[in-house]
């Protein structure tokens, strides 16, 4: 009863709007409640930690990569991205061992300070101190580019 309530919409009055202002109205109100869905979630809380409102390609560099870029870019933001580390645990992969020095595990982390990368993230990601999930559009190219290289050879 008291959900019912809640969703009881307010009374109209009679002023007229445009189509174009309607729009914009009914737009700030998904958003809005998109929002406060979004944070009451339980699930995708990597994410939201660093992306509390829906993003739009002017809010996040995301939208402007090449698709390889944004898939990349994906997987390290929520976490699920194939690491040897990641594959073990989900039984595909023997050794949750780094692919490039075979002494640590292979995490995110790892592959950012790996010293078997060292060349590799000079080369991809230049003068960036290490990988940037939420930044410019160089920024995370350059990510994509460098942790593209280090989960595939
Ligand atoms: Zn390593």
């Amino acid at each position: 009863m008291a959900k019912d309530s809640a969703h009881t919409h307010p009374k109209q009055d009679d002023r007229k709007v445009s189509l174009e202002a309607a729009k914009a109205i009914i737009k700030a109100q998904i958003k809005n409640e998109w929002t406060k869905q979004w944070a009451d979630e339980t699930t995708g809380r990597k994410v939201w930690n660093a992306l509390k409102e829906p993003a739009s390609a002017s809010s996040d560099a995301w939208w402007r990569l090449k698709r390889m870029e944004q898939t990349i870019i994906s997987k390290l933001r929520t976490g699920h991205c194939p690491t040897n580390s990641y594959l073990h645990l989900m039984g595909k992969m023997g050794t949750s061992l780094c692919r490039h020095c075979e002494r640590d595990t292979e995490t995110i982390e790892h592959l950012s300070v790996c010293p078997h990368l060292f060349e590799a993230r000079e080369l991809f990601m230049q003068n960036q101190a290490g990988p940037v999930l939420y930044g410019t559009e160089e920024q995370l190219r350059m990510t994509a580019n460098f942790f593209n290289y280090a989960l595939n050879e």
